[in-house]
């Protein structure tokens, strides 16, 4: 019998090569800051992702940097190289395809998926993440509205409005919703705001940074600025 190994990420054509968990999650964070916000990537807002002083992340960003994988100006903006992007498409598939197992077959709430989702993805062969996409008949958002991507790392991000961007009587469904903050999550969960739900924009009060919306068929509800800040909709039945 061959005696146990751990074989290495690498192999041809493996666009994670031998990167470390490390590299990885800084990968992770740059394509999530960059997904739905157009503001450059800063190491600053890497820093605050990845949960490290500044001096660690842009020391982690000189060294994807160095392997070819983030392109970054000396105190500018922080942006994946192509091979950097096909890296993190290949992470990001397999992180959210596993949420959307999570919840579709295992009945975790869309607040409870993070942490062993991120454990998992870093554990599932290949084949077992073909498999949850297949058996899960090839989602192309996660239980957050977040977009998969392709096998061959292609994704097409949806263009959604920002709640924050909305006025008063504007109406819209709600397509996306920022997975970072769990207890956040399972609130929306609790008064309706959910995917594909309606929202009615009732008031907007930028002086007190909140807005009142309702969803359809709940009561109307106050947000706050961070909870506004969270919520992507549908442009199609904007105005
Ligand atoms: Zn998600």
């Amino acid at each position: 019998m061959q005696p146990a190994s751990i074989a290495p990420d690498g192999g041809p054509g493996d666009p994670l090569g031998d990167l470390t968990a490390a590299s990885r999650q800084y990968l992770k964070a740059i394509w999530d800051a960059s997904e739905w916000d157009r503001n450059p990537v800063t190491t600053k807002s890497i820093a605050e992702r990845v949960g490290v002083s500044p001096s660690t992340a842009s020391d982690a960003v000189r060294r994807l940097a160095h392997k070819g994988l983030v392109k970054h100006e000396p105190y500018g903006a922080v942006a994946l190289s192509s091979r950097g992007e096909a890296a993190a498409a290949h992470i990001i598939r397999r992180m959210r395809l596993i949420e959307s197992f999570l919840v579709r077959e295992l009945g975790y709430g869309w607040h409870e998926v993070h942490d062993d989702a991120d454990t998992l993805a870093h554990a599932a062969s290949d084949d077992l993440i073909e498999r949850i996409d297949c058996r899960l008949g090839h989602p192309t958002r996660d239980p957050h509205g977040d977009p998969i991507p392709a096998a061959d790392g292609r994704v097409t991000t949806p263009a959604l409005r920002p709640l924050s961007t909305c006025e008063t009587g504007d109406t819209g469904t709600v397509a996306r919703i920022a997975d970072s903050d769990p207890a956040m999550l399972e609130y929306f969960g609790s008064v309706g705001l959910t995917l594909d739900s309606g929202v009615t924009v009732h008031a907007k009060r930028p002086f007190a940074g909140t807005m009142r919306i309702s969803v359809t068929g709940f009561a109307e509800m106050e947000l706050g600025d961070i909870a506004v800040r969270s919520v992507w909709l549908t442009t199609a039945d904007r105005g």
